[in-house]
């Protein structure tokens, strides 16, 4: 075949794996093997109820209630608000009326679905996976093509097991080198969404590639991944490794035994071969990346923490200019002002961006023998992660060191749990977003490493970690 002797992509193979049909208007049908599912996908449910429509495939769809579970409890009765009741309870009940496996509150697998999903194997190299949640993305850690669909999409996956999608466009971004001591996953991405811009992977499939990601854990490489659509990106990939197969082998619904072996063959198989052209390549220093802070309402608003708050009327672009003003008015702060000079109200550490164990690892690491100064939240991913952290003996270094630990969920990520800031209150965040108003109406967040978090939360103010390291 001719086509075969032209060097691929890594989402070039996965996609060409998963194409049923392609449309004359450029659209293509793809074939969904995994389907996560949150309780905010209520609506999609009863879309199929009120039709009469069954899942397609209910084996291939798991479901975990976490964005709308206060983190304070396990009790679905001790929820205040009936609409977020209404949502967490239902998941269960769909669950058992289609056959979809959940993972319900009061099971310890239960989680943030990006959390889950990698824990309990669901995650594999070489597939396709989509959840209703812009942060899907998360999961191409693994090699695999995953991002999120609205919720009309939610709808026809669960009735076709098929999605259509157009083919997005491929960009490399290559990170070589080592990077330096308290660097982790989430600065090398703010780093790189500093560099490309908030709107820069915009119809891009992103593969992250380079010493530097090779180097990271799977941990920091789902950090990586799952901030990939705050710079624009539709998804985000990295090669599998050993590192990858590491982590799924022995999970609950991994392949096993002879079905291994196949997969293995597969996957080893899926790496972007050499001279595959990509439709743009970014190139980043990682002995360049400092820990980072964000500063303004964009992901993309991040320097150094040993950097200042940059002036707008540097910006040539005058929407830039526009933006940043506001944002800075937004956020109660001057250009020119040093990140180490800004204090913070609140410390809150957790969401799918960094609630894994390794984050919380490096987040102790910090909070061992010293004391938080601000009120500190510490939200483990999934119960699974929660048990492994106290057998660790990882709360009672929080817990002396007076930080909240508290139960599995996205919590203060978006506040849709009631779990929000006050107004003009500044949290060091290790979550996503820093939106207006993502963490409660006028809070002021400021994206950053868990170690970071750690660090703001035992000094009050945003400091360099590796100080606090040495
Ligand atoms: S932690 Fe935040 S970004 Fe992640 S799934 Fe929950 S709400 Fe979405």
């Amino acid at each position: 075949m001719a086509g075969s002797a032209q060097p691929r992509t890594m989402f070039e193979k996965i996609w060409a794996n998963h194409i049923v049909v392609d449309r004359p208007d450029g659209y293509t049908l793809l074939y969904v093997d995994r389907h996560l599912i949150h309780d905010g996908s209520y609506f999609a449910f009863q879309r199929l109820k009120s039709r009469n429509i069954k899942l397609r495939r209910p084996d291939l769809s798991f479901g975990t209630p976490d964005h709308y579970m206060p983190t304070d409890t396990r009790r679905k009765e001790d929820i205040t608000n009936p609409n977020s009741r209404r949502m967490v309870t239902s998941l269960a009940i769909h669950g058992a009326e289609t056959g979809v496996t959940v993972f319900d509150i009061g099971d310890r697998r239960n989680g943030i679905v990006h959390v889950v999903g990698p824990e309990q194997g669901i995650t594999l190299p070489g597939i396709t996976l989509v959840c209703g949640d812009s942060h899907t993305s998360t999961h191409g850690a693994f090699g695999c093509l995953a991002f999120g669909i609205g919720s009309s999409e939610v709808t026809h996956v669960m009735a076709t097991q098929c999605l259509w999608q157009k083919k997005p466009k491929t960009m490399r971004i290559t990170v070589d080198g080592h990077l330096g001591k308290g660097i982790t996953g989430k600065d090398v991405i703010l780093a790189i969404i500093a560099k490309i811009g908030a709107a820069g992977g915009t119809g891009y499939v992103l593969e992250y590639a380079g010493s530097a990601i090779r180097g990271l854990s799977m941990e920091g490489r789902m950090t990586l991944c799952n901030m990939s659509i705050e710079g624009g990106g539709r998804a985000g990939m990295i090669a599998p490794d050993d590192a990858t197969y590491q982590f799924v082998a022995g999970r609950p619904y991994a392949p096993k035994g002879a079905e291994w072996d196949a997969a293995l063959a597969r996957w080893q198989a899926l790496p972007t071969e050499d001279g595959a052209v990509f439709d743009r390549e970014v190139t980043l220093n990682g002995p360049d990346i400092a820990p980072m802070v964000t500063f303004g309402t964009s992901p993309e608003d991040a320097v150094a923490v040993d950097g200042v708050v940059p002036d707008p009327a540097a910006a040539t672009d005058v929407v830039k200019r526009e933006g940043l003003t506001r944002a800075l008015q937004y956020m109660g702060l001057r250009p020119g002002t040093p990140i180490g000079d800004i204090s913070v109200d609140r410390v809150f550490i957790g969401s799918c961006t960094n609630s894994r164990i390794e984050d919380i690892r490096a987040a102790a690491a910090i909070a061992k023998g010293r004391k938080a100064v601000v009120p500190s939240w510490i939200v483990p991913g999934s119960g699974i992660i929660k048990e492994q952290a106290e057998a660790e003996g990882l709360d009672r270094i929080f817990k002396d060191a007076g930080f909240e630990w508290r139960e599995a969920g996205c919590s203060m990520c978006l506040g849709m749990n009631g779990e929000i800031g006050r107004p003009e209150e500044r949290i060091a965040s290790t979550s996503n977003r820093n939106f207006v108003g993502r963490q409660g109406k006028g809070v002021r967040t400021h994206l950053v490493s868990p170690a970071m978090a750690a660090a703001a939360a035992v000094t009050g103010r945003f400091t360099d970690v590796r100080r606090l390291l040495d």
